[in-house]
């Protein structure tokens, strides 16, 4: 039996990842369970899985939380509460979103376990950081994420694994596919009034709030090409995106004789979540299998870089590389929270983010103080863009 932390419990693939372990009770132990605040969740999920701790970032909400549950089970709390939880088990699930993910990667990398990896923001934030972990003894990441958990999938597939570090000879490129978002097919022009209701509409995919407004200006694409970058160690310029609406071929991998290899599977997280958890045997319980009676088409279009200019920034992030990347996500992060709220317009996102890129001196960072204060410096410029931005829409 697999012991297994999830961490982010509470979240869009916390709860999912309960739903795959309730599925295959004698194959996982959940020692530990943690979220940022979410006490009532917590303490539902606490009762089902019997873990030994509950860890929540939030201490405000500690003393509740240790009132409502047995004395059996440990409470932590505080910043590091994530992070510390993420030391023991056999896997890791980093399901915690946003840049809060990062403290748990590396700390489930440098105790040298499998990390079943959903928050691309460790990775997109902290590249060079985290990539010097990733040769702890015993650590190793699997990817969660739908297209990433793909590529992974395919690369097995497609030849010999490469040397730690180095990408695989035998790719030529990696193709990400991408839904398109409830906005596919809208132009440029058309885009100004769209509200939050209409980007958190999306056509394929049930996620969180904040990367279903990525998905809707294509920006969760272009950190899932950095993210693939991080990964797979497959230059830029070999790293590509093809939009396919109907969210069947979670990406591919094409090989130097030619080949393409997809893999294929209806829209569910709980089978890269199974997957990881299950990695390298295969899980026993399927999720996603394809009916191919119904299943009629599958269509490729090229993405409208116009449109949805958040792509092409991620790429020019990606290359430059360094503390681009951080400025990148905090900018985003800042910026989508912005639009939730109605402070700002939706093509107002890309623009803010394109302000704090081009105002960015890009450094190398040696550390993760180092990468908080590109994450900071970013976010700190987003806000100045936010304010300009509401002022002009107030004006
Ligand atoms: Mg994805």
């Amino acid at each position: 039996m697999k012991t297994v932390s999830l961490v982010g419990s509470t979240g869009s693939i916390g709860t999912q990842a309960v739903d795959v372990i309730d599925r295959q009770p004698d194959q996982y132990q959940v020692i530990a369970i943690g979220a940022a605040r979410s006490v009532d969740v917590l303490v539902a999920q606490a009762m089902a899985l019997r873990p030994r701790v509950v860890a929540i970032a939030e201490v405000t909400r500690a003393g509740e939380l240790r009132r409502r549950l047995p004395a059996t089970i440990e409470v932590v709390a505080g910043p590091a509460a994530l992070a510390d939880i993420a030391r023991e088990a056999d896997v890791v699930v980093n399901g915690v979103v946003g840049f809060a993910g990062l403290p748990v990667t590396l700390a489930a990398l440098e105790s040298g376990r499998r990390l079943a990896l959903a928050n691309k923001e460790s990775l997109i934030a902290a590249g060079p950081v985290v990539q010097r972990v990733r040769s702890t003894p015993g650590a190793e990441i699997v990817p969660v994420d739908s297209e990433h958990c793909a590529v992974h999938q395919c690369l097995r597939a497609a030849g010999p694994p490469p040397a730690a570090g180095e990408a695989p000879a035998f790719v030529r490129r990696i193709v990400l596919t991408a839904s398109g978002g409830p906005f596919r097919g809208r132009r440029a022009d058309d885009l100004a009034s769209v509200s939050v209701a209409d980007a958190l509409n999306h056509p394929t995919w049930q996620m969180g709030p904040k990367i279903t407004v990525d998905s809707s200006t294509l920006m969760n694409k272009g950190l899932e090409v950095i993210e693939a970058y991080e990964l797979f160690h497959v230059g830029y310029d070999r790293i590509e995106v093809v939009v396919h609406p109907q969210s069947i071929i979670h990406s591919m991998v094409e090989t130097v004789d030619g080949a393409t290899m997809a893999q294929l599977s209806m829209p569910d997280m709980r089978l890269p979540i199974g997957y990881a958890l299950a990695y390298p045997e295969r899980s026993p319980t399927a999720f996603g299998a394809i009916d191919w009676t119904t299943l009629a088409r599958l269509e490729f279009e090229q993405p409208d870089r116009a449109a949805f200019p958040c792509l092409d920034l991620a790429y020019d992030a990606g290359r430059a590389g360094g503390t681009a990347t951080a400025t990148l996500n905090g900018a985003n992060e800042v910026a989508v929270d912005a639009f939730l709220k109605g402070q700002i317009r939706w093509t107002d996102i890309a623009s803010v983010i394109h302000t704090v890129l081009a105002g960015h001196d890009v450094s190398v960072p040696d550390s993760v103080d180092d990468v908080l204060d590109a994450d900071r410096a970013g976010r700190a410029r987003a806000n100045e863009a936010v304010d300009r931005c509401r002022r002009a829409i107030v004006a």
